[in-house]
């Protein structure tokens, strides 16, 4: 019964009242494109590429290599979104060629957008060989930068995605909480947000996420990161721009509804979770949403904001 339900469950992603939230895939790369597109995602939000650059971690794939695998991902959604990040490098993705060794906190060090920002020419690398991957395909092709902390990040980012002459949007990822606090500040440099909730959870708790004696606070259900959340949706909504969500948060069925009363503008998960998603959101209205995430965010655990928000959302 439960599978019959989900695969009725097709199309776009939407509350039950037409309030469109486009369902899309995370991907590590071409080989989990056929799951995605199965499962009816809309695009992909979030294509991890560190998948092409740990096959030798010694060297950079070259620019032959990296448009052959870009342009795989690109092709599989014709018309459709396709989000990529650039290399997120260090800390629980080490690479040897680019990671420095002896740092006492990784995941406060070089990683991400900072580790780019030290070696430019793997970052102009990347954006070339993803301008050139896009070319005369009907993709709509939007990249992004791991670990922005501020709107310096923000802005060489821009800049970085502007000298590579790239073809398509620029935004940024969402996974410092000063990045959600100064959101708004954030935007003036990019066109997009899209939230990294694993990492935001293990910033805004100090929390190692590969630590499995603090692992609690990984939970995407506490407030505090709602509240983060919340933050960022209202800043992108000011300034007419999107905010997705593409960390693990997305695929709670329960929290994607939560997520969208919040204001995030779209959900990107692993292709398994796309089709129990769908069918939450088809269930409730937007103003139940919105209920939802009210409820949550009053309470004070994730327990009991998870409980609120299912009491609200079952209700009714
Ligand atoms: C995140 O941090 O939520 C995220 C989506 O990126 P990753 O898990 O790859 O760090
Ligand atoms: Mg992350």
């Amino acid at each position: 019964e439960r599978k019959a339900a989900l695969t009725a469950s097709v199309g776009p992603g939407a509350t039950s009242d037409g309030h469109k939230v486009p369902l899309l895939a995370n991907v590590g790369g071409p080989g989990d494109v056929p799951a995605a597109v199965e499962a009816g995602a809309e695009g992909v939000g979030l294509f991890r590429t560190e998948f092409l650059f740990l096959e030798d971690g010694r060297r950079p794939p070259s620019e032959a290599e990296q448009v052959e695998a870009y342009r795989k991902v690109l092709e599989a959604f014709p018309e459709g979104r396709v989000v990529v990040r650039v290399l997120d490098a260090g800390a629980d993705k080490p690479l040897d060629f680019l990671t420095p060794a002896d740092e006492p906190n990784p995941a406060l060090g070089a990683r991400g957008l900072r580790t780019l920002l030290d070696h430019p020419e793997v970052l102009r690398a990347q954006l070339t060989a993803l301008s050139k991957a896009a070319e005369g395909l009907p993709v709509y092709l939007e990249v992004m930068a791991p670990m922005v902390a501020d709107r310096a990040d923000a802005r060489a980012f821009a800049q970085a995605c502007r000298e590579a002459g790239l073809n398509g949007k620029y935004g940024v990822m969402v996974e410092i909480p000063s990045a959600a606090l100064r959101a708004r500040s954030v935007l003036q440099e990019v066109e997009f947000l899209s939230l990294g909730t694993n990492d935001l959870a293990q910033y805004a708790f100090a929390a190692d996420r590969q630590v499995g004696a603090v692992s609690r606070f990984q939970d995407p259900w506490q407030p505090a990161l709602l509240d983060l959340v919340a933050l960022s949706a209202e800043a992108a909504a000011a300034e007419g721009k999107s905010c997705g969500v593409c960390g693990e948060a997305a695929a709670d069925p329960l929290l994607a509804c939560v997520l969208t009363g919040l204001g995030v503008t779209s959900l990107s998960m692993g292709a398994a979770s796309i089709p129990y998603v769908r069918a939450a959101l088809a269930k409730h209205t937007l103003a139940q949403c919105e209920r939802a995430a009210a409820a949550a965010r009053a309470a004070d655990s994730a327990g009991e904001a998870r409980r609120a928000a299912r009491a609200v959302l079952s209700g009714e």
